[in-house]
This record gives structure tokens, C-alpha cells and sequence, in this order.
């Protein structure tokens, strides 16, 4: 509870992009959540909520807005700096894509300038070229993301390990702060500072872990990289060892359950990026993430179903 409590109290560093932003103005992050009514299994929506309640930690305000079938995006009130979609079944999926065509201009601008989307499972299957299930339909994407995939027999479904790509890796430890001294700061709280330092010992920065299940087998297209190695489990496709993907600012993966509460160094890599793009360099105040350590760790250690 205190450590909850400290949080609350923090604050965020930052240096402005442009010279017509007061320094003093509060940082805000518009987040789109895709399709919550229909594309959220398995926990995803914990995502949203420890964007959320991090950035809130650090004094940053942040807006929510659900945006599904029939709504648009180029007429949303809102700038999006942060779109969340999470997983869904075939079926789901097949509404979704259909609806999604008339968002794919709004979408993929969106991607050029910047934001960051983190797609999920079905998600992340709607934002490639297209998904072929197992009966033969073809549910076209939006081709965000040079990939496909095809429905399978099998089922994939278990714990899911994967190394960080080693490009990402470096970027996630300017962004999370345990890896930039934070354990020297002095007006930090001891159990912050030794939380930081046996992260940087055990290398849990480099790693992921989330919960698959999916049936649907994803094929890279031969540029696009992957967000990560497997370590255990299947990731994309079971075959190739190769786990979600990243274009720009845009990253699937198959790793629900939810993925940013027990991932918080990635939780803030994706905020940084988000905010990087209003407001230039952004260095986020250290949290007391003790507890998403732990979690983290639980779940890396639970035996795995195959
Ligand atoms: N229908 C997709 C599959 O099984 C996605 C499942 C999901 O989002 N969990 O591959």
C-alpha cells in the first residue's frame, strides 16, 4: 500500500519538443482503445489500465476513449497519441476487420506520425495483410504490418518467454530508468534503489512474459522485424522462433494477460514513445515497481502447459 501511496507522489522529467509549450504545463496522453466491446480476451484491457494508472503516478493526465464499429477517428475530438487492440475470436474478428478498412487511412497516418499502437493476438492479426482462418475465410487487415496468418490445428496456449530484440532492447534502456543510474539517485527511496539494482543483476529488463493462446500461425514478411526471440513457448507461428513485430511505433504480439501490469519496463518504453512524439526527450520518474517485479517473476516461473 505505501508503495502505491509514493507513487502517487511522483513526478515527471521532461525537456519540451517546441519553444511555444510552457515548461510548466502538465504532460497529457490521449489513449484510443480499438474496439473494447468486441476485442478484449484474456485480460488485455490491464493494459489500459496500467498505462493509465502509471502516467497518473507521475502527475501525467490521460484521457480514454472507446472507439468501435461505427465510430470514426478523423472526426474524435482527440489527437491519439497511444491506441490500444487487444485479442478476440475468428468471429470477432471478422466485424472488426470489415470495420476496420474505413479506419485504415486514419490508422496508418497515425503510424507515420508516430503514435504508438500495441496490438494484441487478434489484434495484431487485423493491423497485417490479412488472416486466413481455419475454414478458408480471408478476414483482409490493413496491412500495418507486412505479416500474415493463417488458422491452424493446433492451439497454442501457454506461458509465453521471448528475449526483447536486441534494437528495442537498447531503446527500452534509455526509456526505463532502472537502467540509467536509478539506483544512485539520492532522493530515491531505498526499496526503489534496490529494486532497480537487482534488476540490473538478474537482466529481467530483457525479457517478456505474457499468456498465449491462439491457433492463428503469423508469417513475418522478410523486412519486418520481430519484437522478440522465444525463449518458451510458440510466439508467432511455432516454427521460426520468432515472436510479434514492430514497424515504426507499432507493435503486435501474442502476449496477452495481462502484458504491461508485469511488464512495466515496457509499460514505459510505450509511454515514453507516446510522449515523445508531443513533447520531445522524455525522461519518466522512476516508480516503485517492486511488485510488478514480482509479478513479472511468478509468472516467468509457472510451469508451462504445451
Ligand atoms: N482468433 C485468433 C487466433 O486464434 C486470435 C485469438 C486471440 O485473440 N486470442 O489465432
Amino acid at each position: 500500500m505505501a508503495s502505491r501511496l509514493n507513487k502517487s507522489k511522483s513526478k515527471v522529467f521532461f525537456r519540451m519538443k517546441t519553444s511555444q509549450v510552457d515548461s510548466n504545463s502538465k504532460l497529457q496522453l490521449n489513449i484510443c482503445h480499438l474496439y473494447p466491446d468486441l476485442m478484449d480476451t484474456y485480460g488485455d484491457r490491464g493494459n489500459i489500465i496500467a498505462v493509465v494508472k502509471r502516467c497518473q503516478w507521475r502527475g501525467i493526465d490521460v484521457t480514454v476513449s472507446n472507439i468501435s464499429v461505427g465510430d470514426s477517428l478523423s472526426t474524435s475530438h482527440f489527437d491519439f497519441d497511444f491506441f490500444f487492440f487487444g485479442g478476440g475470436q475468428d468471429i470477432q474478428q471478422e466485424i472488426v476487420g470489415k470495420d476496420l478498412q474505413k479506419k485504415a487511412k486514419d490508422l496508418k497516418r497515425a503510424v507515420e506520425q508516430e503514435s504508438v499502437i500495441l496490438s494484441i493476438c487478434g489484434g495484431y492479426q487485423l493491423l497485417q495483410n490479412y488472416f486466413k482462418t481455419l475454414d478458408g475465410k480471408m478476414i483482409k487487415g490493413i496491412g500495418i504490418f507486412d505479416a500474415h496468418t493463417i488458422g491452424s490445428t493446433t492451439r497454442m496456449i501457454q506461458n509465453l518467454l521471448i528475449k526483447i530484440n536486441p534494437t528495442i532492447q537498447s531503446e527500452i534502456s534509455e526509456a526505463y530508468t532502472s537502467l540509467r543510474g536509478a539506483e544512485q539517485r539520492s532522493n530515491l527511496k531505498t526499496e526503489i534503489k534496490d529494486s532497480f539494482a537487482s534488476l540490473r543483476m538478474t537482466g529481467e529488463e530483457t525479457i517478456l512474459i505474457g499468456f498465449e493462446n491462439h491457433s492463428g500461425k503469423t508469417f513475418l514478411g522478410s523486412n519486418l522485424k520481430p519484437l522478440g526471440k522465444v525463449i518458451k513457448g510458440s510466439g508467432n507461428n511455432g516454427e521460426d522462433g520468432t515472436e510479434g513485430a514492430v514497424y515504426k511505433n507499432a507493435f503486435g504480439c501474442y502476449l496477452h494477460g495481462s502484458l504491461l501490469p508485469k511488464n512495466p519496463h515496457f509499460a514505459d518504453y510505450l509511454i515514453s514513445k507516446a510522449l515523445e512524439r508531443r513533447y520531445g526527450e522524455i525522461k519518466l520518474e522512476p516508480l516503485d515497481d517492486s511488485i510488478e517485479w514480482q509479478a513479472h517473476k511468478q509468472a516467468i516461473n509457472r510451469p508451462q502447459s504445451q
